[in-house]
């Protein structure tokens, strides 16, 4: 990793420096008010300390001797937050040579070999996902395939499906495999678990991972992105880590605000909230369906591509409830992986259920995670049960060529009601769920004002009653997240966290595209600046 991927947060104990950003359009987000703008911000001792005019913030006692960042008409927005992505699942696939679009055996092996040539001597190489179904070859790789590449370092293949790898000689030998010329090197199931674990203990002791990491997360700021709510879940083989983002922490290189969910039960005692304005627990991840491409999303009637099946819950009622009043009662804050309406109608059970359980202990809010489909009649009894919504405007984009397939015309209206729930008042937040969709929260954004495809279809936006303002859009990125999160960050208001990203240009003059395109050009975490 060369110097200037590195981050370095200088002094990240102590308070950084005063800055004054002058010359920009400050959007505020006062609560209860219509959206203004302000001419200044004053950053003091990780808050924002002034917000208002040009002359106000410039007279302000501690504008003397503060650093001054000069704009020209750009927008200046609280940091954005994504509410819910895979963080470290994202930075472990930054590490691997992806061959999905392989068009036969030989280009994948080319591949490998032009990948093998610029990494170091010591690094594996990890192809994923091959599918020898669509290669003229129409086999698997095989140790034989690799070792006359002439590449001296260990490679690990992985299909599309993960159930098959194939290392080359080097791999298996350091796998503690049998590595004679007579084996082929493809391994199913467990029988690949040594080669996985080989790669895996070189990914954390090589710290490959922790680079990997932190270089995901500056990318995430380039976004003027200063919180992540990342999730763990363990049972698909998605992890998550704090460990990961401690290390970073330590060495002052953890650029933005981390906080982690995990379908894993914390023990200590920890609970939602935990740890310190950087790096905290979120709370627990439960599931209760699936998805719409993999028909495994419960509808409540059969879908209308397969009218065999309408999905699947994941749980009885019962020990659902009984695991999250426990959850409850201890102070963690649920979110739960909620998609078809079927899945949405047990969600609002649980809800009625733990609400009959008493107050949450610390004040949290459950979240429902997707709420990609709710009936009118779900809208009313959510309304009452007031829980966080969290959406996430970039699928509109990629689900919408199958969601018509998938659930027919009538059920169109009860997907992706953005509008209705956050002028119902929900505290609604807006994320990538990445690697599921690219994590830019502009692209989110862009999604949120035209809810159309990326070549512009269908004209005039899906649904378009339910296209968001951008003052709408922002507050999913923005205000929405921390509200859900119990924080004072989100709003440029004096005494609020100094998380504050610059934009490269004007949003509330350019178009929804040119807002898709749109990154930070200076970005603030608790009055430090990270870009
Ligand atoms: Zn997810």
């Amino acid at each position: 990793m060369t110097n200037q991927n590195r981050c370095s947060v200088p002094g990240f104990d102590e308070p950084p420096h005063p800055v004054l950003i002058r010359g920009g359009r400050c959007w505020i987000a006062e609560a209860g008010r219509p959206p203004r703008f302000a001419e200044a911000l004053l950053l003091r001792e990780g808050r924002i300390a002034a917000v208002g005019s040009d002359e106000e913030v410039r007279s302000h006692p501690s504008a003397a001797g503060a650093e001054v960042v000069e704009l020209q008409g750009q927008t200046v927005l609280p940091g954005l937050t994504d509410a819910h992505a895979h963080a470290l699942y994202t930075a472990q696939n930054r590490n691997t040579l992806d061959l999905s679009d392989c068009a036969s055996l030989e280009e994948a092996l080319g591949r490998i070999r032009r990948a093998a040539e610029s990494a170091p001597r010591d690094h594996w190489i990890h192809g994923t996902g091959f599918n020898e179904a669509s290669w003229p070859e129409s086999r698997v790789p095989t140790r034989q395939d690799l070792d006359p590449l002439g590449i001296s370092q260990p490679v690990l293949l992985t299909r599309s499906c993960v159930h098959v790898r194939v290392g080359n000689g080097e791999a298996l030998r350091q796998a503690g495999l049998p590595h004679g010329p007579e084996a082929t090197g493809v391994l199913k199931e467990n029988d690949a678990g040594p080669l996985v674990h080989a790669y895996n203990r070189w990914v954390r002791e090589s710290g490959a991972e922790e680079q990997a990491l932190e270089e995901q997360l500056l990318a995430w700021a380039s976004c003027g992105v200063t919180e992540i709510h990342t999730c763990g879940a363990e049972d698909v083989g998605v992890s998550e880590n704090l460990l990961a983002y401690q290390k970073l922490r330590s060495r002052g290189h953890l650029p933005l605000r981390v906080l982690l969910y995990s379908d894993q039960e914390p023990s200590l005692g920890m609970a939602s909230g935990f740890g310190d304005p950087w790096l905290r627990y979120g709370g627990f991840k439960f599931f209760l369906d699936g998805s719409l491409g993999g028909r495994t999303a419960a509808l409540s009637a059969p879908y209308a591509d397969d009218p065999a099946t309408c999905g699947q819950l994941c749980w009885e009622d019962a020990p659902l409830f009984k695991q999250a009043r426990e959850l409850h009662a201890r102070g963690i804050q649920l979110q739960v992986h909620t998609i078809g309406d079927a899945a949405l109608d047990q969600m609002i059970r649980l809800l009625e259920d733990l609400r009959r359980a008493g107050p949450h202990p610390l004040g949290f809010r459950h979240r429902v995670n997707h709420a990609m489909f709710c009936r009118d009649d779900q809208m009313e009894r959510l309304a009452e049960l007031d829980p966080v919504l969290d959406i996430q405007p970039a699928f509109v984009p990629s689900d919408l060529p199958m969601l018509e397939d998938r659930v027919g015309r009538d059920r169109l209206p009860w997907s992706y009601r953005w509008a209705d729930f956050v002028r119902r008042g929900f505290v609604v937040t807006g994320s990538s769920d990445s690697p599921v969709e690219p994590f830019s929260p502009f692209r989110g954004l862009w999604a949120a004002l035209t809810r159309t495809t990326l070549p512009g279809l269908p004209e005039g936006g899906f649904q378009p009653q339910q296209k968001l303002t951008l003052d709408e859009a922002l507050g999913l990125f923005t205000h929405g997240p921390a509200e859900a999160a119990g924080e004072r960050r989100g709003r440029l208001i004096p005494g609020w966290a100094a998380d504050v990203a610059v934009c490269d240009r004007d949003l509330f003059s350019s178009s929804p595209e040119e807002i898709r395109g749109a990154r930070a050009s200076a970005l603030f975490v608790g009055g430090h600046r990270i870009l």
